[in-house]
């Protein structure tokens, strides 16, 4: 390992924004543009990131870690113990002065703070309290801090960072046990979703004991328990891919603290985590099954889906000739969507039998090609949920028909005006009895020519006098 020991902070700082850019549990802009004459502001492509806060709020953070050096071994890691690169840490205090001076120029709004594991989880857990005590008590830093819990952390420690924090991460990393095992042979299952659940639970129990608004609350179980009460059968779904049960670990999962520590409430803003996709052969119905599960059983309020990118050249892990999977990582969070926000569970969406994603359709109008007994859906009449699953219609477009049809009918011109995508919808709605065209016709093969658009074919280099649609059913797209 190369322990860079006299690096100045700016030196630091470009390598350990560099390998937190790694990590998506919240967003990186990417973006350098220098502040020019006749204008204000400028942008760093070194560790700013975007985060939404509780109040759907974009907010930017300073994204760093606090150090490169680690004692584990991810297979798929720049950080990993066997790699030949530059390892620098900062202490407290720097983290802390970069931070306030970024805030006081406006550049950021926050920190996000993850690490590579020095010595031990507990010793690396400890410093990086340190440097959230200091922000907050010290500095009285009151911006928004994302704090990543080191796995294999005692829970004393993640107690205590979930004080200072706004939100809590630890990264689930691989979909499946079995792939943590092989890619990440130094972390378990356990020591991911013990904290997991701590978590979870303190910030249920600052909502309740202490009176805390928002926490824990995600759009998942808003979604589910509106839906649940009207429609029972959408939310019995099983969990094809069971986590493991883990106890909680103490009733009372938050210990005493002073007021002026419990003031902000335990992790207000939730938890999310990350998962790595591409890398250990799970299919999109695994994955989605794993996802619908920690929303369903840890109450996370985000789970983001990182591209594998083989950065490590290693052989145990895949290459792909394409590059990263960006596209199958866009259909995941469209299909993420869908279960948070349009109370669609993973088996409704996939199967064992077409475990992938149809890459050349969003899993909506994949899902209403499958379902094309439910339409067409009278705009005039659907109520608000029958109206989210139409492909096209959003959660406020839907919003917007609910209240608009008590003014008076509502009819296609209408719908262009409250944010309905129609070049989707027409295939799938009618209004006032009656489709858009009389050439529309609800068939599966029409409706999916129509909608595989020539730029998709374009994108994935096919020709539209390639694809056959009377010979072909729908799920041949599918790769094997
Ligand atoms: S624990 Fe694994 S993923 Fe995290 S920094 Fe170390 S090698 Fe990388």
């Amino acid at each position: 390992m190369v322990i860079i020991e006299n690096a100045n902070i700016d030196d630091k700082l470009k390598i350990l924004a560099d390998s937190a850019k790694y990590d998506v549990a919240c967003t990186s802009s990417g973006v350098e543009r220098k502040a020019e004459k006749g204008s204000m502001g400028s942008t760093s492509a070194c560790g700013i990131c975007h985060s939404f806060a509780a109040d759907g709020r974009c907010i930017s953070l300073l994204k760093i870690l606090y150090t490169n050096e680690c004692i584990y071994n991810c297979k798929y890691c720049i950080n990993r113990v066997t790699n030949d690169i530059p390892r620098v840490s900062f202490t407290p205090e720097e983290i802390c002065s970069l931070t306030m001076e970024f805030y006081k120029r406006n550049y950021i709004e926050g920190l996000f703070l993850s690490s590579g594991i020095l010595h031990t989880p507990d010793y690396t857990m400890e410093l990086m309290i340190q440097t959230l005590k200091m922000l907050r008590e010290d500095y009285h830093f009151g911006g928004y801090i994302h704090c990543k819990t080191i796995p294999g952390a005692s829970s004393e420690l993640v107690e205590l960072a979930g004080w200072y924090a706004d939100r809590m991460s630890i990264n689930l990393e691989l979909p499946t046990a079995d792939g943590l095992k092989r890619l990440a042979p130094n972390k378990s299952r356990n020591a991911i979703l013990n904290p997991m659940r701590q978590i979870q639970l303190g910030i249920d129990q600052s909502r309740r004991l202490l009176g805390m608004k928002g926490g824990n609350y995600s759009a998942y179980s808003y979604t589910r328990d509106r839906l649940a009460k009207k429609e029972p059968h959408l939310t019995s779904s099983k969990v094809l891919f069971d986590m493991p049960k883990i106890a909680p670990s103490s009733p009372a999962v938050l210990h005493r603290q002073s007021d002026s520590l419990t003031k902000r409430g335990f992790a207000p803003a939730g938890q999310s985590t990350q998962m790595i996709i591409g890398a250990s052969g799970e299919t999109d119905f695994e994955i989605m099954s794993v996802t619908e599960a920690l929303y369903q059983k840890f109450d996370l309020k985000r789970v983001f889906y990182s591209a594998f990118i083989n950065v490590n050249n290693d052989d145990e892990l895949p290459s792909p000739a394409d590059g990263p999977p960006l596209a199958r990582e866009h259909r995941l969070y469209q299909a993420d969507w869908l279960l948070r926000y349009y109370g669609f569970s993973a088996s409704e969406l996939l199967s064992d039998k077409r475990p992938n994603f149809n890459p050349f359709l969003d899993p909506k109008c994949d899902w209403a090609l499958g379902h094309l007994e439910d339409f067409p859906v009278e705009i005039n009449r659907a109520d608000y949920d029958t109206l989210l699953r139409v492909p096209g219609i959003g959660v406020k477009s839907a919003g917007r028909i609910i209240k608009a049809r008590r003014m008076g009918k509502v009819g296609f011109n209408d719908l262009k005006n409250m944010g309905v995508v129609l070049r989707r919808a027409v295939y799938f709605i009618t209004c006032g009895g009656k489709m858009f065209s009389n050439a529309l016709h609800i068939d599966e093969d029409f409706i999916t020519k129509q909608l595989i658009n020539k730029d998709t074919l374009l994108r994935n280099n096919t020709s539209e006098s390639s694809i056959t649609y009377k010979q072909m059913h729908l799920f041949d797209f599918i790769p094997q």
